[in-house]
């Protein structure tokens, strides 16, 4: 069985306030959401839109934020307006446009804008060079509000390149918010580079491992 009231707590711990913990509980169950939510988390992240929908439904009663973290297909994006309060995941003005479009009334989305920030294929996320044409536009949509960027470097590098990566996101941001004052969050870090991240200005860090163990 894993402890995760010990991971949290010593998560916490590290973290002494300093970002956001959303919790990844992609693959993991609605019980142990509500554990975790009961131990003090009130930030999780889904990647899957069937799976997470499932859960968000049975834990209705709780008061979670939901962020959406996986790669955004356009003809998803009502099932997600109505039911994350954050997308982390936004890298191409149509899936803006949508969610904005499909958002219900009275609700605004809290988005940030994905940087692919090593530049690698298999990787979602625009340019550095697209971010401000993209956040321009995004701006003006009235039901979203551009909160930031989210950021998944290179896996398997050394820690100071890693390192590099998170600063070099860090600059990006810090212009980004020169433009855009608000958008001032930087979604930045998982289980195993969190505290790296966090060194390097990270807002919000998405750990899923180190809160529910492995993943099947
Ligand atoms: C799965 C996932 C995480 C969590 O990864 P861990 O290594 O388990 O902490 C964070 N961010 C994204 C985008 C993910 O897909």
């Amino acid at each position: 069985m894993i402890n995760i009231e010990e991971n949290i707590s010593l998560l916490i711990k590290k973290i002494e306030n300093k970002t956001s913990i959303i919790a990844v509980s992609k693959k993991k169950s609605a019980e142990l959401v509500e554990q975790a939510y009961l131990l003090g988390i009130k930030n999780f992240g889904e990647n899957y839109l069937q799976e997470a929908l499932q859960k968000i439904i049975s834990l209705n009663h709780l008061d979670i934020n939901w962020h959406f973290i996986g790669k955004i297909q356009s003809n998803k994006c009502k099932d997600i307006a109505r039911n994350f309060q954050w997308v982390h995941t936004i890298d191409r003005f149509k899936v803006a446009k949508r969610l904005n479009d499909d958002c219900p009334l009275n609700k605004i989305i809290n988005v940030l804008i994905q940087i692919n920030i090593d530049n690698e294929e298999s990787k979602s996320g625009i340019n550095e060079c697209q971010l401000f044409d993209l956040a321009e536009k995004i701006s003006v949509l009235p039901n979203l509000k551009l909160k930031g960027i989210m950021v998944i470097p290179k896996n398997n590098l050394e820690n100071n390149l890693t390192e590099e990566s998170f600063k070099k996101t860090l600059e990006i941001s810090k212009k980004l918010r020169n433009k855009f004052s608000e958008a001032n969050e930087i979604s930045m870090g998982m289980s195993n580079d969190f505290e790296l991240a966090i060194k390097n200005g990270s807002t919000m860090v998405r750990i899923g491992t180190g809160i529910f163990g492995e993943r099947n």
